[in-house]
């Protein structure tokens, strides 16, 4: 049974998760939403969320 919770939030991943920019390989799944909101941050220029500050992890 794999890991269906995105790491970031904690919802479900969904049929579709996007991978966390977070780490360089890029091996982090997180949902969707998780994926849009780093996507917007980084076109803000803003640091991502750091992993350490995810709720889960
Ligand atoms: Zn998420």
């Amino acid at each position: 049974m794999p890991d269906t919770r995105c790491p970031r939030c904690g919802g479900p991943l969904g049929e579709r998760p996007a991978r966390s920019r977070v780490t360089t390989d890029r091996e982090v799944l997180i949902c969707t939403m998780c994926g849009t909101d780093e996507a917007v941050r980084d076109a803000h220029g803003q640091a991502p969320v750091p992993p350490g500050e995810w709720p889960l992890t």
